[in-house]
């Protein structure tokens, strides 16, 4: 058995391997950079303007209008001080010109500008790489690619961006007791639904699997189906059978596949018989089959690793400190990671923490962590990891 800090470093230690693939700009949301991006131009590539105005020829109060010039357009104009040139947000200001002054700002008397007040030297011009100058560096290999990020890039021109691979998962759940939904239960039965919420949880965080099947607790089937699952795999999710009971195969399952333990068992409530393991560049996590623990343990143990694998640092859920809505007291002597929410810079330990029921869990968006054996009091801070 590895305390939680063991567990997460051993998670976090892993040397791993990172392919990487060109996607076009539209389909990297949330995508890691797999090299450094430089600009290959400045940015902006020329002297705009900020404002619909004029752009004009020296600081003074009146100017004659000798033209215009509109966003696109290619001509080039040269204003003389004492002209002034009709101009638009994003059109290439005019050589010559010391400002524009917005056009709230003037009074126009057939061909003659009247300024209502003197602008800066500069004012409402956009100058040439005043954002990013040509090859200066705009994101740094392991960026993670936001919306912001995706306009940032399209404004550089670029279309296709060189980013890490995800990891192909696969997901293996476990149970004779197991149905799945929509089918009718016979007695003693109960509905699968970890592989949904593993699914979901993967989805919601940037990664899907490829593949899900649930199997019945029988030592050969299992380890023929983690043999066959690890052909083409570098993530494998079981779900139950890691227990100590007569039925739990997977533990041994995974030994007989050439697969080495990492860690077995994590003192922490809920999760306690988490395993971890590792063959060549392969990972297998067996997360316990009771469905909260089984999403914790996702959220807590394999999203680090996921994002490690896709070229992120690998921190996991955010963590916040923050106070709690009542006194609690853990009484146990491991840890525990409890279903929480957090509402109104608050953290509120929700009802119904069994490690069989996900209800609460669902009704919250995080879990708060509390050492064995203590209590902590109403407003002190609580470390709480944010699950959406
Ligand atoms: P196990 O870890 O296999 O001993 O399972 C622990 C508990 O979780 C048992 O009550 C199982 O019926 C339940 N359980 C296991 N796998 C699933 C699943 N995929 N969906 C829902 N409940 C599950
Ligand atoms: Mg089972």
């Amino acid at each position: 058995m590895v305390e939680i800090k063991e567990a997460l470093e051993i998670i976090r230690s892993q040397s791993v391997q990172l392919d990487s693939e060109v996607v076009s700009l539209k389909d990297s949301l949330d995508r890691v950079l797999a090299e450094d991006l430089k600009a290959g131009f400045d940015l902006p590539g020329f002297d705009n303007s900020a404002m619909d105005g004029y752009a004009l020829g020296g600081l003074q109060q009146e100017y004659k209008i000798v033209g215009e010039v509109a966003a696109g357009d290619s001509k080039e104009f040269i204003v003389k001080k004492g002209e002034a040139v009709r101009i638009f947000t994003g059109a290439k200001v005019p050589e010559g010109s010391s400002a524009v002054i917005m056009q709230e700002k003037t009074e126009v008397k057939e061909n003659l500008l009247i300024l209502k007040e003197l602008p800066k030297e500069g004012q409402c011009i956009r100058k040439k790489g005043e954002e990013l100058n040509k090859d200066e560096l705009v994101f740094s290999k392991s960026y993670q690619i936001t919306a912001a990020g995706i306009g940032m890039l399209g404004s550089l021109g670029l279309h296709k961006i060189k980013v890490f691979k995800k990891p192909i998962i696969q997901l293996i759940t476990t149970g004779n007791e197991l149905v799945a939904p929509g089918e009718s239960l016979q007695a003693g039965q109960i509905y699968e639904s970890n592989s949904g919420a593993i699914e979901a949880a993967l989805k919601s965080k940037g990664f899907s699997s490829s593949a899900s099947i649930q199997m019945e607790d029988d030592f050969e089937l299992i380890k023929t189906g983690i043999s066959q699952a690890l052909e083409n795999t570098e993530v494998l999710i079981l779900s139950g059978g890691i227990s100590v009971g007569d039925y739990d195969f997977v533990k041994q399952a995974l030994e007989e596949n050439g697969v080495e333990e990492l860690f077995y068992k994590v003192k922490q409530k809920p999760g306690k018989p988490l395993y971890f393991g590792r063959k060549g560049n392969q990972f297998v996590f067996a997360l316990p089959g009771n469905p909260a623990s089984s999403l914790s343990c996702f959220y807590i143990y394999v999203l680090p690793l996921l994002q490690k694998l896709s070229g992120l640092p690998g921190k996991g859920l955010l963590e916040l400190n923050l106070p709690v809505s009542k006194d609690f007291e853990n009484k146990g002597d491991r840890p525990v990671f409890l279903k929480a929410n957090i509402g109104n810079n608050l953290v509120e330990i929700l009802n119904a923490q069994g490690s069989s029921m996900i209800g609460s869990m669902a009704k919250g968006n995080a879990l708060a962590y509390v050492e064995a054996f203590k209590k902590i009091e109403k407003g002190s801070l609580i470390k709480t990891f944010l699950i959406s």
